[in-house]
Protein backbone atom coordinates (compact mmCIF):
# COMPACT_ATOMS: atom_id res chain seq x y z
CA UNK A 1 0.00 0.00 0.00
CA UNK A 2 1.28 3.30 -0.74
CA UNK A 3 0.45 6.83 1.00
CA UNK A 4 0.63 10.12 -0.84
CA UNK A 5 3.95 11.56 -0.72
CA UNK A 6 2.80 15.51 -0.07
CA UNK A 7 0.03 15.74 2.27
CA UNK A 8 -2.71 17.74 1.12
CA UNK A 9 -2.86 21.13 3.54
CA UNK A 10 0.82 21.01 4.39
CA UNK A 11 2.68 23.95 3.79
CA UNK A 12 5.81 23.48 1.39
CA UNK A 13 8.94 24.52 3.40
CA UNK A 14 12.19 24.42 1.48
CA UNK A 15 13.22 23.66 -2.07
CA UNK A 16 11.04 19.99 -1.24
CA UNK A 17 14.30 18.37 -1.75
CA UNK A 18 16.10 16.40 1.22
CA UNK A 19 16.65 12.89 0.52
CA UNK A 20 16.32 9.52 -1.46
CA UNK A 21 15.40 6.41 -1.71
CA UNK A 22 15.17 4.09 0.72
CA UNK A 23 17.96 1.38 1.67
CA UNK A 24 15.41 -1.75 2.49
CA UNK A 25 11.52 -1.04 1.39
CA UNK A 26 10.88 -4.34 2.24
CA UNK A 27 11.36 -3.97 5.43
CA UNK A 28 7.98 -2.71 7.66
CA UNK A 29 7.05 1.30 7.06
CA UNK A 30 7.78 3.34 10.40
CA UNK A 31 8.08 6.75 11.14
CA UNK A 32 9.92 8.77 14.43
CA UNK A 33 9.05 11.58 16.53
CA UNK A 34 11.33 14.10 17.57
CA UNK A 35 11.32 17.57 19.36
CA UNK A 36 12.77 20.44 18.43
CA UNK A 37 13.82 21.54 21.66
CA UNK A 38 12.19 25.16 21.36
CA UNK A 39 8.92 26.37 22.72
CA UNK A 40 5.61 25.70 20.31
CA UNK A 41 3.64 28.45 18.04
CA UNK A 42 3.97 29.82 15.00
CA UNK A 43 6.77 31.75 15.03
CA UNK A 44 8.83 29.09 16.33
CA UNK A 45 7.48 26.63 13.55
CA UNK A 46 8.72 29.31 10.98
CA UNK A 47 11.81 30.00 12.62
CA UNK A 48 12.84 26.12 13.24
CA UNK A 49 11.61 25.44 9.60
CA UNK A 50 14.64 27.91 8.18
CA UNK A 51 16.89 26.70 11.34
CA UNK A 52 16.28 22.38 9.91
CA UNK A 53 16.76 23.76 6.66
CA UNK A 54 20.43 25.99 7.04
CA UNK A 55 21.55 22.87 9.34
CA UNK A 56 20.70 20.37 7.00
CA UNK A 57 18.83 18.08 9.07
CA UNK A 58 15.14 18.22 7.74
CA UNK A 59 12.72 15.55 8.74
CA UNK A 60 10.02 15.40 6.15
CA UNK A 61 7.44 16.96 8.69
CA UNK A 62 7.25 19.84 11.04
CA UNK A 63 4.42 20.05 12.94
CA UNK A 64 3.62 22.86 15.64
CA UNK A 65 1.06 21.56 18.54
CA UNK A 66 0.15 25.46 19.38
CA UNK A 67 -1.10 26.63 15.83
CA UNK A 68 -1.60 23.28 14.13
CA UNK A 69 0.58 24.11 11.54
CA UNK A 70 1.90 21.53 9.58
CA UNK A 71 4.40 21.87 7.08
CA UNK A 72 6.62 19.58 4.81
CA UNK A 73 9.95 19.65 3.46
CA UNK A 74 10.18 16.57 1.33
CA UNK A 75 8.39 13.49 0.07
CA UNK A 76 7.40 11.17 2.38
CA UNK A 77 8.49 7.74 0.48
CA UNK A 78 12.12 9.12 0.37
CA UNK A 79 14.77 9.71 3.75
CA UNK A 80 15.00 12.59 6.38
CA UNK A 81 17.96 13.61 7.52
CA UNK A 82 17.32 13.94 11.21
CA UNK A 83 19.14 10.87 12.39
CA UNK A 84 22.24 9.37 12.76
CA UNK A 85 23.89 5.74 11.26
CA UNK A 86 24.05 3.01 13.21
CA UNK A 87 27.01 1.45 11.39
CA UNK A 88 26.24 0.32 8.51
CA UNK A 89 22.28 1.11 8.77
CA UNK A 90 21.75 4.10 7.67
CA UNK A 91 18.59 4.89 9.79
CA UNK A 92 17.06 7.81 7.57
CA UNK A 93 16.42 5.41 4.91
CA UNK A 94 15.26 1.93 7.07
CA UNK A 95 12.29 0.73 6.01
CA UNK A 96 9.30 1.25 3.18
CA UNK A 97 9.24 4.66 4.74
CA UNK A 98 10.68 6.30 7.45
CA UNK A 99 8.57 9.29 8.59
CA UNK A 100 10.20 11.60 10.76
CA UNK A 101 8.38 14.52 12.17
CA UNK A 102 9.91 17.16 14.20
CA UNK A 103 7.48 19.04 17.05
CA UNK A 104 7.71 22.22 17.80
CA UNK A 105 8.07 21.46 22.21
CA UNK A 106 10.85 20.31 24.23
CA UNK A 107 11.39 16.59 25.64
CA UNK A 108 11.31 17.58 29.46
CA UNK A 109 8.31 18.68 28.72
CA UNK A 110 5.56 16.23 26.77
CA UNK A 111 4.31 18.75 24.30
CA UNK A 112 0.51 16.65 24.17
CA UNK A 113 0.00 17.73 27.81
CA UNK A 114 -3.29 19.63 26.85
CA UNK A 115 -3.38 18.72 23.32
CA UNK A 116 -6.26 17.92 22.08
CA UNK A 117 -5.75 15.87 18.16
CA UNK A 118 -9.72 16.29 17.68
CA UNK A 119 -9.53 19.77 17.11
CA UNK A 120 -6.12 19.41 15.19
CA UNK A 121 -7.29 18.78 11.63
CA UNK A 122 -3.27 19.08 10.35
CA UNK A 123 -2.14 17.29 12.81
CA UNK A 124 -5.58 14.18 11.90
CA UNK A 125 -4.19 14.83 8.29
CA UNK A 126 -0.73 13.92 9.24
CA UNK A 127 -1.63 11.06 11.17
CA UNK A 128 -3.76 9.65 8.48
CA UNK A 129 -0.50 10.10 5.85
CA UNK A 130 1.09 7.42 8.31
CA UNK A 131 -1.77 5.11 8.24
CA UNK A 132 -1.89 5.42 4.59
CA UNK A 133 1.32 4.29 4.27
CA UNK A 134 0.56 1.04 6.27
CA UNK A 135 2.37 2.36 9.54
CA UNK A 136 0.63 0.34 12.37
CA UNK A 137 -1.11 2.39 15.45
CA UNK A 138 1.80 0.83 18.05
CA UNK A 139 4.95 1.71 19.54
CA UNK A 140 7.22 -1.48 18.73
CA UNK A 141 9.84 -0.18 21.36
CA UNK A 142 7.24 0.86 24.03
CA UNK A 143 6.07 4.51 25.06
CA UNK A 144 9.45 6.74 24.59
CA UNK A 145 10.92 7.66 27.81
CA UNK A 146 10.57 11.12 29.88
CA UNK A 147 13.49 12.59 29.03
CA UNK A 148 16.54 12.27 29.68
CA UNK A 149 16.01 8.59 30.31
CA UNK A 150 18.56 5.30 30.36
CA UNK A 151 18.24 4.63 26.64
CA UNK A 152 18.06 0.70 27.45
CA UNK A 153 15.27 0.48 24.48
CA UNK A 154 17.23 0.90 21.12
CA UNK A 155 17.42 -2.55 19.73
CA UNK A 156 18.66 -3.13 16.16
CA UNK A 157 16.12 -5.68 15.72
CA UNK A 158 13.11 -4.26 17.04
CA UNK A 159 14.19 -0.79 15.06
CA UNK A 160 14.62 -3.16 11.43
CA UNK A 161 11.83 -5.52 11.95
CA UNK A 162 8.57 -3.48 13.57
CA UNK A 163 6.74 -1.36 11.60
CA UNK A 164 5.02 1.52 13.99
CA UNK A 165 6.26 4.44 15.66
CA UNK A 166 9.30 5.21 17.31
CA UNK A 167 10.84 8.13 19.22
CA UNK A 168 13.94 9.77 18.35
CA UNK A 169 15.33 8.67 21.52
CA UNK A 170 14.51 4.60 20.41
CA UNK A 171 16.63 4.65 17.67
CA UNK A 172 19.68 2.56 17.47
CA UNK A 173 22.74 4.54 16.65
CA UNK A 174 21.51 7.61 18.05
CA UNK A 175 21.95 9.45 21.45
CA UNK A 176 19.34 12.08 22.01
CA UNK A 177 16.12 11.70 24.17
CA UNK A 178 13.61 13.27 22.46
CA UNK A 179 11.11 13.69 22.16
CA UNK A 180 10.54 12.94 25.73
CA UNK A 181 6.97 10.83 27.06
CA UNK A 182 4.73 12.17 25.15
CA UNK A 183 1.35 10.70 25.24
CA UNK A 184 0.87 7.91 22.97
CA UNK A 185 -2.33 7.46 23.02
CA UNK A 186 -3.21 10.67 21.39
CA UNK A 187 0.18 9.90 18.92
CA UNK A 188 -1.58 8.50 17.18
CA UNK A 189 -4.80 9.34 18.64
CA UNK A 190 -6.92 6.04 19.59
CA UNK A 191 -10.32 5.84 17.84
CA UNK A 192 -10.14 8.21 14.98
CA UNK A 193 -11.38 6.29 11.57
CA UNK A 194 -8.92 5.29 8.79
CA UNK A 195 -8.94 7.15 6.00
CA UNK A 196 -10.81 5.86 3.45
CA UNK A 197 -13.14 4.68 6.48
CA UNK A 198 -12.97 0.81 7.09
CA UNK A 199 -10.92 0.94 10.71
CA UNK A 200 -12.90 1.41 13.79
CA UNK A 201 -16.54 1.76 12.61
CA UNK A 202 -15.67 -1.96 11.00
CA UNK A 203 -15.51 -3.56 14.43
CA UNK A 204 -11.83 -4.28 13.23
CA UNK A 205 -8.75 -4.22 15.50
CA UNK A 206 -5.14 -2.94 14.37
CA UNK A 207 -3.74 -4.63 16.92
CA UNK A 208 -1.19 -7.15 15.16
CA UNK A 209 -0.35 -11.12 16.72
CA UNK A 210 2.34 -13.74 16.05
CA UNK A 211 0.87 -17.10 15.04
CA UNK A 212 3.82 -19.59 14.68
CA UNK A 213 6.64 -17.12 14.06
CA UNK A 214 4.49 -15.35 11.66
CA UNK A 215 3.48 -11.87 12.25
CA UNK A 216 -1.06 -10.85 11.20
CA UNK A 217 -2.97 -7.97 11.33
CA UNK A 218 -2.84 -4.35 10.52
CA UNK A 219 0.81 -3.73 8.80
CA UNK A 220 1.81 -7.12 8.79
CA UNK A 221 3.79 -8.05 5.67
CA UNK A 222 4.34 -11.35 3.49
CA UNK A 223 3.64 -14.37 1.50
CA UNK A 224 1.48 -15.47 4.56
CA UNK A 225 -0.70 -12.38 4.49
CA UNK A 226 -1.26 -13.02 0.58
CA UNK A 227 -2.01 -16.40 1.15
CA UNK A 228 -4.62 -16.09 3.81
CA UNK A 229 -5.98 -12.79 1.82
CA UNK A 230 -6.39 -15.75 -1.29
CA UNK A 231 -7.74 -18.00 0.81
CA UNK A 232 -10.30 -15.89 2.44
CA UNK A 233 -11.25 -14.78 -1.42
CA UNK A 234 -11.60 -18.76 -2.25
CA UNK A 235 -13.75 -19.34 1.17
CA UNK A 236 -15.89 -16.55 -0.29
CA UNK A 237 -15.23 -13.80 1.91
CA UNK A 238 -13.22 -11.12 0.14
CA UNK A 239 -15.83 -8.10 -0.33
CA UNK A 240 -13.38 -6.04 1.09
CA UNK A 241 -10.72 -6.00 -1.35
CA UNK A 242 -10.22 -3.49 -3.98
CA UNK A 243 -6.98 -4.35 -4.25
CA UNK A 244 -4.59 -7.37 -3.48
CA UNK A 245 -4.66 -9.52 -1.51
CA UNK A 246 -1.30 -9.07 -0.20
CA UNK A 247 1.38 -8.89 0.39
CA UNK A 248 0.39 -5.79 2.98
CA UNK A 249 -2.14 -6.86 5.61
CA UNK A 250 -4.73 -3.62 5.56
CA UNK A 251 -8.03 -2.92 7.05
CA UNK A 252 -9.89 -5.23 3.85
CA UNK A 253 -8.10 -7.64 5.10
CA UNK A 254 -9.42 -7.39 8.91
CA UNK A 255 -12.37 -6.61 7.32
CA UNK A 256 -12.69 -9.75 5.33
CA UNK A 257 -11.16 -11.97 8.15
CA UNK A 258 -13.67 -10.40 10.74
CA UNK A 259 -16.78 -11.58 8.12
CA UNK A 260 -15.21 -15.24 7.82
CA UNK A 261 -14.64 -15.49 12.05
CA UNK A 262 -18.35 -14.29 11.82
CA UNK A 263 -19.31 -17.40 9.76
CA UNK A 264 -17.70 -19.55 12.36
CA UNK A 265 -19.87 -18.46 14.93
CA UNK A 266 -17.60 -16.01 16.60
CA UNK A 267 -18.70 -12.55 17.66
CA UNK A 268 -17.50 -9.98 20.00
CA UNK A 269 -13.45 -9.51 20.75
CA UNK A 270 -13.05 -12.90 18.86
CA UNK A 271 -14.53 -11.98 15.61
CA UNK A 272 -12.08 -8.63 15.81
CA UNK A 273 -10.43 -9.54 12.57
CA UNK A 274 -6.92 -10.59 13.74
CA UNK A 275 -6.49 -14.21 13.08
CA UNK A 276 -6.23 -16.85 16.09
CA UNK A 277 -4.75 -20.05 15.42
CA UNK A 278 -7.88 -22.03 15.33
CA UNK A 279 -9.41 -19.91 12.68
CA UNK A 280 -6.36 -19.88 10.98
CA UNK A 281 -6.05 -23.50 10.75
CA UNK A 282 -9.37 -23.96 9.90
CA UNK A 283 -8.75 -22.02 6.96
CA UNK A 284 -5.32 -22.35 5.33
CA UNK A 285 -5.24 -26.22 6.86
CA UNK A 286 -2.23 -26.13 8.53
CA UNK A 287 -0.24 -23.37 10.15
CA UNK A 288 2.24 -21.86 7.97
CA UNK A 289 5.84 -21.25 9.42
CA UNK A 290 8.53 -19.06 8.93
CA UNK A 291 10.05 -22.85 7.41
CA UNK A 292 7.50 -23.28 5.46
CA UNK A 293 7.33 -20.24 3.41
CA UNK A 294 10.87 -19.74 2.90
CA UNK A 295 12.38 -19.69 -0.11
CA UNK A 296 16.06 -21.47 -0.51
CA UNK A 297 19.47 -20.12 -1.88
CA UNK A 298 21.81 -23.02 -2.35
CA UNK A 299 25.13 -22.04 -0.81
CA UNK A 300 27.05 -23.83 -3.32
CA UNK A 301 25.73 -21.75 -6.20
CA UNK A 302 26.63 -18.71 -4.58
CA UNK A 303 30.35 -19.96 -4.02
CA UNK A 304 30.34 -20.78 -7.26
CA UNK A 305 28.74 -17.28 -9.11
CA UNK A 306 30.97 -15.44 -6.68
CA UNK A 307 34.40 -17.36 -6.99
CA UNK A 308 33.72 -17.42 -10.55
CA UNK A 309 37.06 -15.56 -11.89
CA UNK A 310 35.47 -14.39 -15.28
CA UNK A 311 33.13 -11.24 -16.29
CA UNK A 312 29.70 -11.18 -16.74
CA UNK A 313 27.24 -12.33 -17.50
CA UNK A 314 28.70 -15.54 -18.83
CA UNK A 315 30.14 -15.90 -14.82
CA UNK A 316 28.59 -13.90 -12.32
CA UNK A 317 25.49 -14.35 -13.68
CA UNK A 318 25.44 -18.16 -13.07
CA UNK A 319 22.69 -19.13 -10.21
CA UNK A 320 21.02 -15.48 -10.84
CA UNK A 321 18.22 -16.51 -8.89
CA UNK A 322 20.24 -17.51 -5.90
CA UNK A 323 22.65 -14.68 -5.54
CA UNK A 324 19.36 -12.20 -5.90
CA UNK A 325 17.73 -13.77 -2.98
CA UNK A 326 21.44 -13.24 -1.16
CA UNK A 327 21.45 -9.54 -2.60
CA UNK A 328 18.49 -8.56 -1.55
CA UNK A 329 18.77 -9.71 2.19
CA UNK A 330 22.08 -7.92 2.10
CA UNK A 331 19.86 -4.55 1.11
CA UNK A 332 17.36 -5.27 3.89
CA UNK A 333 20.07 -5.64 6.35
CA UNK A 334 21.03 -2.22 5.13
CA UNK A 335 24.31 -3.21 3.68
CA UNK A 336 23.78 -2.82 -0.05
CA UNK A 337 22.48 0.10 -2.70
CA UNK A 338 19.63 -1.68 -3.78
CA UNK A 339 20.37 -0.54 -7.49
CA UNK A 340 23.17 -3.08 -6.85
CA UNK A 341 20.92 -6.37 -6.57
CA UNK A 342 20.96 -7.18 -10.11
CA UNK A 343 21.94 -11.28 -9.80
CA UNK A 344 25.42 -10.81 -10.31
CA UNK A 345 27.81 -11.33 -7.20
CA UNK A 346 30.31 -8.22 -8.29
CA UNK A 347 32.67 -5.95 -5.95
CA UNK A 348 29.93 -4.35 -4.57
CA UNK A 349 28.09 -7.95 -3.07
CA UNK A 350 31.65 -8.87 -2.11
CA UNK A 351 31.83 -5.48 -0.04
CA UNK A 352 28.48 -5.64 1.51
CA UNK A 353 29.16 -9.54 2.28
CA UNK A 354 32.36 -8.43 4.03
CA UNK A 355 30.46 -6.34 5.95
CA UNK A 356 27.71 -8.50 7.11
CA UNK A 357 30.52 -11.36 7.89
CA UNK A 358 32.24 -8.27 10.18
CA UNK A 359 28.84 -7.38 12.01
CA UNK A 360 29.16 -11.36 13.23
CA UNK A 361 32.66 -10.40 14.65
CA UNK A 362 34.36 -12.37 11.89
CA UNK A 363 37.42 -10.50 10.48
CA UNK A 364 40.46 -10.64 8.37
CA UNK A 365 40.58 -13.71 6.03
CA UNK A 366 36.80 -14.88 7.52
CA UNK A 367 35.10 -11.44 6.48
CA UNK A 368 36.54 -11.77 2.84
CA UNK A 369 32.85 -11.17 0.93
CA UNK A 370 32.53 -14.50 0.06
CA UNK A 371 29.78 -16.84 2.09
CA UNK A 372 30.17 -19.68 4.17
CA UNK A 373 27.57 -21.91 5.15
CA UNK A 374 27.33 -20.15 8.92
CA UNK A 375 27.23 -16.51 8.20
CA UNK A 376 24.72 -17.19 4.94
CA UNK A 377 22.43 -19.37 7.61
CA UNK A 378 22.03 -16.51 10.08
CA UNK A 379 21.52 -14.05 7.16
CA UNK A 380 18.51 -16.46 5.82
CA UNK A 381 17.10 -16.91 9.52
CA UNK A 382 16.99 -12.80 9.42
CA UNK A 383 16.09 -12.43 6.22
CA UNK A 384 13.84 -15.16 5.57
CA UNK A 385 15.19 -17.54 3.51
CA UNK A 386 17.11 -20.89 4.25
CA UNK A 387 20.07 -22.43 3.26
CA UNK A 388 20.80 -25.41 1.18
CA UNK A 389 23.96 -27.51 0.27
ZN1 LIG B 1 15.45 14.20 17.35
Amino acid sequence: MAGPTWISGAERLGDGSIGGAMDSPNLPPRCVQHTVEAPAGRGWFLSMASYLISAGVEPQILYDPDSDSLGQFGPLNQSGRALRNAGSVRTNRTGKVCVQWEVCGRAAKPWTAGFDPSAKPNFLRAVAAMRAWGIPDVWPAGVPQAYPGDHDDRDMDTWLHRGGWFGHSQVPGNDHGDPGRIDTSKVPPAGTAAPGGGGSDGGVTREQDSINGLLYGYGAHGDHVTAVGRALVAAGFGAHYTSGPGPDWTDADSLNYRDYQRSLGYSGSDADGLPGEASLIRLLGALPSRETSRPSVSLSNVVAAARVDVPAPTGHLTHKADVLLVERALVAEGLLSASYADGSYGTRTVTAYAAWQRRLGYSGSDADGYPGQTSLSKLGDRQGFKVTS
